[in-house]
C-alpha cells in the first residue's frame, strides 16, 4: 500500500464536473505539476467550504493527498476568482476555449511554469479586455511556442529562403511558412497574405504591442484565426467544444448588426 502523500501547489481549475453524490473531478493546471486530475469530495454539499473555491477557471491554493488513482483535494483556497469572466457569454466562451487548450496541449507529471504563468496571464487578459480575439490569437501563438510547435514564420520550412512578402503558403502539416516555389510541397498547404504573416509574426514575438493597438483589420484577423484553428486542430486529438460555442456567438451577433 501507498502512503498518499501530500502537497502543496496552485492551479487553475481547468475543468469539473460532477461525480457520485457529492463529489467533484477536476482537471487542475500547476505550475510544478502540470496536469493533475483531482477529486474534491463532499463540495457539492451546501456546507462545503471548499466549494467555491474549486470553480472552472479559478487560480486556487490547494492542499492535495495523492492518491492511487486520482489525487485528493483536502484544501482549497481562492487567489483569483476571475470572477467577471462569469457575467458575459463571450468571455465564457473565451476562457472555455483557453482551458480547453490547455489541458489539449498541457501534460501530466511536466513540470511548464511558462505555460501556467500564459494561462493565469490570459484569464486575466480576458477578465479585463475588450479583445477577446487578439487575446486568445496571442494565446494561441504562445501556447504552440511553449508545447514544441511554435511555427516557422521567417523561413521556408522547405528551402529554408528568408520568407519575403510574395505568395506565401501556410502548412499545418509542417508547421509554417512555404515560399512561392515551395508551396507544392504540401498540397494542403493554404495561402497566405502579407499583412496576415505580419500579423502572426508581432504576435509571436511582441504581443503587448500588438494588444495594446485597437482596429486591426477584421478581415486579417479572421484570415490568422482560421490559420491558427487549422494548425492547432490539425495537433489536437479532439476538437475543442468551445469551437462551436464561439461561432455560434459570432453568427448571432453579425445577424443583430444586419
Ligand atoms: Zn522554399
Amino acid at each position: 500500500v501507498r502512503v498518499p502523500r501530500v502537497y502543496r501547489t496552485e492551479a487553475v481549475v481547468l475543468k469539473a464536473f460532477d461525480y457520485g453524490e457529492a463529489d467533484r473531478i477536476l482537471t487542475l493546471y500547476t505550475p510544478q505539476h502540470g496536469k493533475v486530475r483531482a477529486i474534491a469530495k463532499g463540495v457539492r454539499r451546501i456546507k462545503s467550504r471548499k466549494a467555491g473555491h474549486l470553480e472552472i477557471f479559478t487560480r486556487t491554493a490547494l492542499l492535495i493527498a495523492r492518491g492511487r488513482q486520482l489525487d485528493v483535494v483536502t484544501q482549497a483556497d481562492t487567489l483569483e476568482p476571475f470572477r467577471p469572466v462569469r457575467d458575459d457569454l463571450w468571455r465564457i466562451a473565451a476562457c472555455t476555449y483557453v482551458a480547453e487548450l490547455v489541458d489539449g496541449f498541457g501534460m501530466e507529471n511536466l513540470t511548464n511554469y511558462p505555460l501556467y504563468a500564459l494561462t493565469v496571464q490570459t484569464l486575466r487578459r480576458l477578465a479585463e479586455s475588450s479583445s477577446l480575439d487578439l487575446t486568445l490569437r496571442a494565446f494561441e501563438l504562445q501556447l504552440l511556442g511553449l508545447t514544441g510547435y511554435r511555427p516557422q514564420l521567417h523561413r521556408c520550412l522547405q528551402c529554408n529562403d528568408v520568407i519575403v512578402p510574395a505568395q506565401n503558403r501556410f502548412s499545418s502539416k509542417m508547421g509554417g511558412v512555404l515560399c512561392p516555389s515551395c508551396g507544392i510541397s504540401d498540397v494542403g498547404a493554404r495561402a497566405i497574405g502579407i499583412p496576415a504573416l505580419k500579423l502572426l509574426r508581432n504576435l509571436q514575438t511582441n504581443e503587448s504591442a500588438v494588444l495594446a493597438v485597437n482596429g486591426l483589420d477584421e478581415t486579417v484577423e479572421r484570415e490568422v484565426e482560421s490559420l491558427l484553428r487549422d494548425y492547432i486542430l490539425y495537433r489536437l486529438e479532439n476538437r475543442p467544444r468551445s469551437l462551436a460555442f464561439i461561432d455560434r456567438l459570432r453568427a448571432e451577433a453579425a445577424g443583430a448588426r444586419v
